[in-house]
């Protein structure tokens, strides 16, 4: 049994996911705001940086496990913040995460992507991505708030989260560390709600009807996660996979 590190896990997917990795027998060291034993910001640098040192004492220097859930809708009306948490917030843990993998028997690390990460065209060329890639926060959140719009940021963060994963498999498989997302699409957790409170983005998000008819749960992710980190998942290396009830495939059939 190992431990693992999971941002995010006081409520929604981090949540779900928590509970089935506990169910696996494994420690968990969660990081969040609130209700975790890493209780951090992970929108700062220093709060980042926090987060990393008091995880890795806690699990002295070894992983067997990375699960970066944290992350806020572009509905929050603070694009800046949405650029801090959910790329900065990912990558940055990834970074800090990557020698105590390197120590854990058979470790990897899980990012949550969206379905929404390829839908913008060209994103990865996009100023605000390619600012993110170069790991430069000023510029990012100068772009976030000045020439975006909030969907927009969240659409980018997720394009630029999958990015980093992807362009870390060569190192890190070499390493011995496996490294992959999963891209929900909607799923009932507190964020959906947030969305749907929105005026304006609530009724895009009923009116957007995914193919099996419904959302997503938590539960569903954490399911996958488990397979993908778990033992029967070792081959499973630098990939994204989609759990959106069909609706990656329905906007985008020709594009895999
Ligand atoms: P959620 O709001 O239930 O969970 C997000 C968690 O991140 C919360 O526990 C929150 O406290 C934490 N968090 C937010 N800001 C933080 C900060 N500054 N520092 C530390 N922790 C912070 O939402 P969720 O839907 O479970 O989201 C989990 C992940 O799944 C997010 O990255 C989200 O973008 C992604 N996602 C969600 C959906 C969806 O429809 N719910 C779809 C695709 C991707």
């Amino acid at each position: 049994m190992g431990t693992y590190a999971i941002s995010g896990c006081a409520t929604g997917i981090g949540a779900a996911i928590r509970k089935r990795v506990e169910a696996d027998g494994h420690r968990v060291i969660g990081i969040d705001l609130r209700d975790v034993e890493v209780v951090a910001d992970l929108s700062t640098r220093e709060g980042r940086q926090f987060a990393i040192e008091e995880t890795l004492a806690a699990c002295e220097g070894r992983l067997e496990g990375a699960i970066l859930c944290a992350g806020v809708g572009g509905h929050i009306g603070n694009n800046a913040l949405v650029a801090s948490i959910n790329y900065f917030g990912v990558a940055d843990l990834l970074d800090g995460f990557f020698p105590a993998l390197q120590k854990g028997e058979k470790a990897s690390a899980l990012v949550i992507c969206s379905n929404s990460a390829q839908l913008m065209p060209d994103s990865v060329k996009t100023p605000l991505v390619q600012a993110m890639l170069a790991g430069d926060e000023e510029a990012a959140r100068k772009i976030a708030d000045e020439d975006c719009e909030g969907q927009a940021v969240y659409m980018l963060s997720k394009n630029a989260v999958g990015v980093s994963v992807r362009r870390r498999a060569t190192e890190w498989g070499a390493a011995g560390v496996r490294i992959n997302a999963v891209a929900p699409g909607p799923i009932d957790t507190p964020l959906l709600q947030g969305g749907l409170d929105t005026p304006g983005i609530g009724q895009a998000i009923r009116d957007f009807k995914v193919p099996v008819g419904r959302w997503g749960e938590p539960e569903e992710i954490a399911e996958l996660v488990a397979f993908m980190i778990g033992r029967h998942g070792g081959f499973v290396h630098g990939s994204i996979w989609y759990i959106d009830g069909g609706a990656d495939a329905m906007t985008r059939s020709d594009a895999f």
